[in-house]
């Protein structure tokens, strides 16, 4: 068994705030009578990057968990994946290529998904210190669902992004200001390997 990459008592935060972030996303969901089920897309091809070494960290410790063949099965897909945004973004197009987790249309490693992958789907917003508030309206079938409706009930992001800025805190506690910046999309963490702290 491989040691995993983040201290026990983290993994454990990481785990938490993730289970806090279904709670709230499917309390939302319930609502509005929300589902993903029969919908004709699937937004796993959506082109995200992702911010934080813990999510990566964390996504890598599901990695640990598959089997060797599994592991490379992943590697070339994500492989796959890269020449084809690298591909689409020389074009000067936004990418949308299937996140090599995908496997059958389900997450293959569902419980270590990342933050932006537990916020798609129903509205939700972020309110700023200054009291801004932005709204993000959800997939395309949410807000067809909702057109029309005065009071649409959302998942507000600050306090889930607050916890989550804190752990990425407490990760890098001694190496504050000297790693660079993550903006990686899934694929390129798998290619990478996990992140060196
Ligand atoms: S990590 Fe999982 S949920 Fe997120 S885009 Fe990939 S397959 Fe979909
Ligand atoms: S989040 Fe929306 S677009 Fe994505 S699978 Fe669910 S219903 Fe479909």
């Amino acid at each position: 068994m491989e040691t995993p990459i983040l201290q026990p008592e983290l993994t454990t935060k990481i785990a938490d705030l993730y289970r806090r972030m279904e709670k709230a996303y499917d309390l939302v969901a319930r609502q509005l009578d929300f589902t993903c089920q029969g919908c004709p897309d699937n937004c796993c091809d959506s082109y995200f990057q992702h911010h934080t070494y813990v999510e990566w960290a964390y996504l890598w410790q599901g990695i640990m968990e598959l089997t060797p063949a599994q592991r490379q099965a992943l590697e070339n897909r994500a492989a796959d994946y890269a020449a084809a945004c690298e591909a689409a973004l020389a074009r000067d197009e936004r990418p949308q290529v299937m996140c090599p987790l995908n496997e059958e249309g389900r997450c293959g490693l569902y419980h270590h998904r990342l933050m932006i992958c537990r916020m798609h789907g129903v509205p939700s917003s972020l309110t700023f210190p200054n009291g801004q508030n932005k709204r993000f309206p959800g997939c395309f079938r949410c807000q067809e669902l909702v057109a029309g409706r005065q009071a649409v009930p959302a998942v507000e992001r600050a306090p889930l992004f607050q916890e989550l800025a804190a752990l990425e805190q407490e990760l890098l506690v001694k190496q504050q200001g000297t790693l660079p910046k993550v903006k990686k999309t899934i694929a390129e963490m798998i290619l990478l390997g996990p992140p060196r702290l």
